[in-house]
Parts: C-alpha cells; structure tokens; sequence
C-alpha cells in the first residue's frame, strides 16, 4: 500500500536525508536531524506524492490521506503530552511547505495552527497575553494563505491600535487591547471572506494542508522555478510539526545560520537571531537581528553567546554534529524555547560562487571530502562569479576620499556592481533594458525576484545577512548590500537620504562593493578580478590571492578528473593566450573571417570581393595573405604547440560589403568605384536567405583561389614558428559541408597546397584536415565524410538553426514565448535540444567512428561551454569541446562532473 506520511519524533523517524524526492528538502532533514539525536519537535510529512496526486486530481487528495494524517497526529499528541484541539492542553502546530529543492519564501508557511477560542483560553493559563498574540498572528496568517483575506486590513488594525495605546512594538500591547484586537479580526474575516473564521481545528489543519498545495503555483514560486529550472513536475511536500516558542520571554529566541560564511566560505560559524521573537521574524527581514556569536559583534551588540552562553554552547555542538554528519555547510534554523533549544530545518547553505570554492578546498584540507567530492560541490556555472570584476581600486578610494561613500551595510553578495536606481522591481526590470540597474528597497519579498534577477546589484536598509534579499541575491550571484540603516529610502517621494549627502533619485547612479558592504553614489570604475590580475595581466601574485588560489587547485582537480579536452574558440593571438591561461587544450574554432574586419584589411577583402576576374581576386588576395600569416604564427606562438583548428571562410561574401547608401557612396569613393555600379554589384550579391547561400564549402569550391590562400598563410606560418623552434599544430577545417563530393574537393585542395608549401621551406608540419558538421545531411551521412576526414567538429549553432528551421538571428522573436508556454524546455541555441539536435550528434559521431576509428570528435557551437550541454556531449563520448576563453574554467569543471556522473551511472 502506498505511504503518504512520515512520522519524526522522540529520536526516530520513518524517513532519512535520502528520502528528498519524497519528504522534500525541509522533510527530509527534520527526519535525518531526529535519527542523529538533534533535538527536533515532533511532527510529520506528507510526500511530494500527495502533491502530485493533488494536481492530476483536481485538487482532491488519495482515500487513505485523512487515517495516516489522524494516526500521526495522535502520534505527536502522544509524543508532547498535549491534544490538538483540547480547551487546556492545546496542541498547536506549524504547517510548512518544503520542495526538494529550497525555494526560499516562495510558497506558505502558516505558524500556531490549532488556536481558536476555546483553545486560546488554555494557552493563556499559561501566560494570557502571549496567547492571545499568538491568536491575532495566527488569525492573520491563516487567513492571508488559506482565506485569501490581504494582510494588510490586519495590519492596518494593528498600527492603529499601537497609536491608540500609545506603544511603539507590538510586544508593548497589553493582553486586554490584544483581547479586543482578536475580536477585530474576526470581524474582518467574516466581512471579507463571508464566513466565521474557523473555530474547528482539522477543519484549520485541511485548510493550512490545502493552501500549502496549492502555493506550489503561486506566481512568484512559478517564477523562481523557472529562473532555478525547477521542474514544475516535483511538488512540494507539506510538513506538520509541533510548535516551539521563541517568543515567550526572554529567555526565548529565535535564529537562522551558516555553519560557515555562506558569502565568503570563510570557516566561522555565522548566523543571526533575534531574542523573544517568532519564526518567520528573521527570514522576513523585518527586524533587523543580532549576532550568534562575539566574534561578529559590531559596535555594541549583544551577541547570542553573551546572552544566552549555555544554549549557545549546545548550539556550537549541534552545528559540528550537523556538519560533520553531511560533511557541507549547513543553514539552519532553530527556536530557543524556554532556554531549551530545538532545530526547526537543516538543509545544504546556498553559497557563492566564492564560498563554494573556498569551502571545497578547506574541506579537502580538513579530510572530510575528497578532490572528486570538492569538484562535485561547486556549480560549474558559478565559477564565473570568481571572474566577475571588482572595483578599481584607486578609482574607489578617489570615491572614499571624495566624500562619496554614502554608508556601509552588511556584505551579503560579493562583486562590485555600478547601476543606475530603481525603487521597485517592476521599474529595475524596464529599466535594465537600456542600463544597468541597482534595485533599491527597504526590503525585499519574494515578489520582488524578476526585479532581483533584472539588477546588476541590491541595496537593502533593513534585514540581516539570512534576509530575503541576502538569501536569493546570493542564489543568483548578484552583488547584495543589505541592513544599511544609516540610509532612508523614501518610496512616496522616490528618494534615497543619507545624512551628510544630497537626496538620489531613480536613475541617479550608485555603486555597491557586496564584498565590503560599502554604498558609494556615481558610477565607479571596475578592475578585472583577482584572477583575471593574476593570470592574465600579472599585477598580482598567486600567493597575494586566496581567490586565485583555490581556483587553480580546483580546476587542476577537475583536469585530472575529466577526459574531455576543454578548447577555446578564439580569432586572435590575445584570444590564444587568454585561452591557455585559463587552461584550455588548444584552440578548437578560429573563425579566419573575423581577422578580415580590421580596418586596415577590409578594403582587401572588399578588393578581393568586387574583382572581375580571378587574377584580379589573387591579387588583392596576395596582399591579404600576409596579414593572415602573421595572425596565424601569433597564435601558434602563444600556443606553443597546441592544436589550432582553423576554419576556412565560411561566411557569405557581401556581410563584407557596405550595405547603407551612404556606407555604399563612401566605400565607393576609398575604392575609385562609381556608386551606381558599386551598388549594383552590393544588390548581385544580395542573397534572400544568405545562411543557407553561398557561403562555407561552397565559396571555397567556387573561388579555390580565397582558400588557397588561406592555407598557404596556414602553413608559411607553421613553417616560420617552427624555425623559430617552436611547435606549430594546425587543423585545417572546412565548413558547411553536406555532401562527400565537397569535402573531397576542398580536403584534397588543402592538401596539396600545404604540401606545396612544406616543400618549399622544407619544414615537416603534420597537415590534418577535417570538417565541421553543421547541416544536418553531414550528420546522416557521417560515415562516408570520416573516410576523407581527420577529425569533426558539431558547429551547433548551425545544427540547430538547420535542424529546427529557427533563424539564429531572429528567433529570439519568439523563443521566449515557446519557452515560457513549455514547447521547450529551454532556448536550443543556449544548451543543446538533446532530443532532436542531440540525436544528430550523436548519430553523427557514432557513424564517423564506424569507418574511421581514429576519428577525433568535437564541438565549437556556444553549447561547449554550457553545462548542461557539456554532460550530453560526455555521454555521447566526444574528444573535446570547444568555447569561448572566459567560458573555459566553467566547461573544465563540467566536463570534470560530467565524467563523474557518467562514471557513476556506468557503475
Ligand atoms: C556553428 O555553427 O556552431 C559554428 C561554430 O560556426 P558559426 O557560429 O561561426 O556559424
Ligand atoms: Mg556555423
């Protein structure tokens, strides 16, 4: 019989830290912490199952739901000695979602479930004016979720009354305003909802199970799932669980940490709490909290060590236990109830990509993971947050000096982001279409994650380092200041103060250093990151940056793990050395057409193009060789040794030529054309779909004498590195080709004038040649081409424009909307389709090998650097992928966790 709940408490549970698809995230560490002996109140999951069977049953749940949820009950009134529902020993409980992966405040959450008039008395035995706060939360909680009842009519009653008695914090109202407070309420749900609130308990249970449900297709959870690439297919699971207190008195509390700094990796325990408080107090971000421990204190500050020393030292055990048990840092949540502590939630911390490097490599240090391990840990995709710029340094301290520093939050987002301000999300993302953009607010909530996402960086006055805006900026690696409470923002107005300092205004720009917390008005100047000084421009030295440090003995881990080449795809000397300082194994695209732009060679390239004859093209064709040499050995040399593949013109010849009648008149005048005549020769070449024209193979087969030249400036330039002593491995590859006949035409060309050429300087370069495989025709017929090929290389982005029929220059038309109405799961031209596309590759290599075994097979397209992409290209075995130079690090740890995956699905 299926199992729908799952019982923890009292030490054991029925489910484990495995058990994530089915309890969800939240679920599943609440049973695990139970089973190490963390003391957690007892409570119960439903699966992600129900959730699913809710969905495809128009929202009715399985038969057997209703028993298992009452024997559990009975279970927890068991386990704490209370009953839900009982006039005196009330048992309240919190109702919680908790997907399997963490999506931060994006669906419900309701707290003291179990409350209702006649219950209220019972707590109240206890302490009157407690309960009866605990009533009016409750009331407004559940009737915001469940109710639909906005929160607002609440909250207004609630302002109104601390004016009308004179208070300044809710915690000053006395229990007999707060008695007539509850009656208030009531009166607003039975005007705005039609109906008595309800007064019974399963009834609330039900309701609360129900809106949980059904949060999972709340807007903002939608669109965090798609920003994450969540699928929508998992559900959420629902955790009921019994209720801790930490707002009844000083010696209560409530908390959020990080076993170790979620923004830097730094090894320091790290959190935040607030005393006599509730749950949901600190995530919200609405007041702002206080250090765990004495070590973060700020000024005068009361840390949780100081208060309360003795929880604080159980605190400090449990922590080691938790994150010596998952051997990861942690994020937990706990209450202090009566100076007894208790964990609420345990999960794995989201981190940036600078703590994910970091604590990889301490955890390595300290024995508790492996290299294999560490290289698994860090996303490949947030490793580029490491690259990110930092500001100048000079630049910014010109700003500290120059009284620009407005005032200093706490870093919560690491990276120097410089944006002009919006005050609201929905203006941060029109904004962002023509500027960058620093999204401003007070605070943040989760309907704010489309502005979050559009902004180069965010500000928050208030709110800890565990705040909504902490959390989620740093999920998406965006540069977050936060708790800057030295700077009023004023909505109403559009402004933002800081004393001393003249008021901004949306569009006024401001900089944020998220790795100092520092706010500076204008637009600040950035420097490369320390990497990028260490191992590109060598104005830092490796043991000047920790950063760079771990970097390196990452990715060398990751080196020795893959068995994927990782190239670059690069046009120019610079281009190569970038490449191989960042550790890629050769150059797997140079474009050649990118070399013919330069000012200096375009008129040669136009000379070549509006020849009327063939002597006329060898001619301006000879002066453009030397120009293609001499970039040719610039490459060989910044390789030493390592392949280039070089691809012959493939793009279609008037993309050279002026197109606009001023352009025409003016190329006319350099040129000594008439402009009528060079116009008509611009509107001859005109072609009406040119990425499917003459361009690739087939200009080659139709003026041999442009690749001709090509090869000669090829091969001269191996001969010259190689006089030079250094080795020179070029790769001639062709384009566009879809039959055999025009890969033996134009192979047997190069061959022959590169032996042309080895013969007059007497040098010995190995000529290889090979082909790109674009059309999907050169897929199907892949075997045939490996007869006469060296070596294929999947140009994806042709692939997938022919394969689909979609444009690559205009389908972003209407990809988003395909994308967004599920048709497909992602845009094809940024990870690969697997399905379709895939299938070619695979298909293509496969029958390229059964005729050539030594066949090497790679990918030059924008997919090789793409993670995703990178894991289906391992599982279709291909030697190499290729990308862009700054997207190497990424593609050598994805290769790195493909090859693991794979191993590990091979067995
Ligand atoms: C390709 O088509 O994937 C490719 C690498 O070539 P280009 O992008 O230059 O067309
Ligand atoms: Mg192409």
């Amino acid at each position: 019989m299926a199992k729908y709940v799952y019982h923890f408490g009292d030490g054991h549970a029925e489910g484990n830290a495995k058990m994530k698809d089915v309890l969800g995230g939240k679920g599943a560490g609440l049973a695990e912490m139970t089973n190490i002996g963390v003391p957690v109140p007892p409570g119960f999951t439903i699966s992600t199952e129900v959730c699913t069977y809710y969905y495809a049953h128009n929202m009715t749940y399985p038969r057997e739901l209703q028993t298992e949820v009452e024997q559990n009950l009975a279970k927890v009134e068991e386990s704490v000695g209370r009953k839900f529902g009982d006039a005196q020993k009330p048992l309240l409980v919190s109702v919680r979602s908790g997907a399997r992966a963490s999506m931060p405040g994006m669906m419900d959450t309701i707290l003291n479930l179990g409350l209702n008039d006649e219950t209220v008395k019972g707590l109240a035995a206890h302490d009157e004016r407690f309960a009866l706060d605990s009533y009016r939360r409750f009331i407004q909680m559940y009737s915001d979720v469940v109710l639909e009842v906005d929160k607002e009519h609440f909250e207004h009653e609630l302002f109104a009354l601390r004016d009308k008695v004179g208070v300044k914090t809710d915690a000053e109202i006395p229990a007999s305003a707060l008695r007539e407070l509850v009656e208030t309420y009531k009166r607003i749900v039975r005007e705005k909802h039609g109906s008595d609130f309800p007064q019974i308990v399963k009834e609330q249970l039900w309701g609360a199970i129900g809106a949980v449900f059904s949060s999972w297709n709340n807007q903002r959870a939608i669109t965090y799932r798609k920003l994450n690439q969540i699928p929508s297919e998992w559900g959420t699971a629902v955790n009921v669980q019994s209720m801790v207190f930490g707002n009844m008195g000083d010696d209560c509390a409530t908390g959020v940490a990080f076993t170790r700094n979620p923004s830097t990796g730094e090894k320091k325990f790290f959190g935040e709490y607030l005393a006599n408080a509730q749950g949901e107090d600190v995530v919200a971000g609405i007041r702002t909290p206080l250090p765990i421990s004495k070590a973060q204190v700020i000024g005068d500050e009361k840390s949780l060590e100081e208060t309360m020393p003795d929880v604080y030292a159980q605190l400090v055990d449990v922590y080691k236990k938790l994150e010596g048990h998952y051997r990861d840092m942690q994020d937990i949540e706990f209450t202090i109830q009566s100076g007894k502590l208790y964990l609420l939630q345990t999960r794995t911390g989201k981190r940036t990509g600078f703590a994910a490097v970091k604590i990889a490599c301490d955890m390595v240090d300290e024995n508790l993971i492996d290299h294999k391990e560490a290289v698994s840990r860090v996303e490949a995709g947030q490793i580029t947050q490491l690259l990110a710029p930092v500001f100048d340094a000079k630049e910014k301290s010109k700003a500290t000096g120059g009284g620009r520093v407005l005032g200093r939050g706490l870093p919560a987002g690491p990276g120097a982001a410089t944006g002009r301000i919006a005050f609201n999300a929905e203006r941060a993302v029109q904004m962002a279409k023509d500027d960058p953009v620093i999204l401003v607010r007070v605070e943040t909530s989760p309907e704010d994650i489309a502005g979050m996402h559009s902004a180069a960086g965010i500000l928050t006055t208030r709110g800890g380092l565990t705040s909504h805006a902490a959390v989620v900026a740093r999920g998406m690696g965006r540069p977050c200041v936060v708790g800057a409470g030295m700077i009023r923002v004023d909505y109403a107005r559009g402004e933002l103060r800081s004393e001393g300092h003249e008021p901004l205004e949306e569009g006024d720009w401001l900089s944020l250093d998220g790795t100092t917390g520092e706010i500076i008005s204008g637009n600040l100047a950035t420097r490369p990151s320390e990497i990028v000084q260490v191992l590109l421009e060598n104005s830092m030295k490796p043991e000047e940056s920790e950063v760079y440090r771990n970097f390196d003995r990452l990715l060398k881990w990751a080196d020795e793990i893959r068995t994927m080449g990782v190239r670059a795809n690069g046009d120019t000397p610079n281009d190569a050395r970038v490449a191989r300082l960042f550790g890629a194994v050769g150059i797997g695209l140079c474009r050649t057409e990118h070399m013919f732009f330069a000012e200096e060679r375009i008129l040669r390239v136009r000379e070549m193009i509006l020849a009327r004859n063939e002597e006329g093209r060898r001619k301006a064709l000879a002066q453009i060789l030397p120009y293609q040499k001499a970039d040719f050995e610039g490459i060989f040399r910044e390789l030493h040794g390592l392949p280039v593949t070089i691809r012959l013109l493939d793009p279609p010849l008037h993309e050279f030529l002026p197109h606009t009648e001023a352009q025409i008149s003016s190329v006319a005048r350099d040129m000594n054309w008439g402009f009528v005549e060079l116009r008509n020769k611009v509107n001859q070449l005109h072609e009406t779909n040119p990425m499917l024209g003459h361009r690739g193979c087939r200009l080659g087969i139709t003026f041999p004498e442009i690749y001709e030249m090509q090869v000669r400036a090829i091969y001269e330039a191996a001969c010259a590195v190689k006089n030079d002593g250094i080795d020179a491995r070029p790769e001639v590859m062709i384009p566009l080709v879809g039959t055999v006949g025009e890969l033996q035409l134009t192979s047997d060309m190069v061959r022959r004038v590169a032996n042309e050429v080895l013969k007059e300087k007497h040098a010995d370069v190995p000529v290889i040649v090979g082909t790109m495989i674009e059309i999907p025709r050169a897929a199907l017929v892949a075997d045939k081409l490996a007869e006469t090929a060296e070596f294929f290389s999947f140009g994806t982005n042709d692939l997938t424009q022919m394969t689909f029929g979609y444009s690559r220059d205009d389908a972003g038309t209407f990809l988003p909307e395909y994308v967004d109405k599920k048709i497909l799961p992602k845009d094809p031209f940024e990870s690969i389709d697997q399905e379709g596309v895939g299938q070619l590759v695979k298909l293509g290599a496969e029958r390229g090998r059964a005729t050539n075994a030594k066949l090497k097979v790679g990918v030059c397209g924008e997919h090789g650097g793409d993670p995703d992409s990178i894991r289906f290209f391992r599982s279709c075995a291909l030697d190499y992928v290729s990308c862009s130079p700054y997207r190497v690090p990424v593609a050598r740890l994805a290769a790195a966790q493909a090859e693991l995956e794979f191993k590990h699905y091979e067995g």
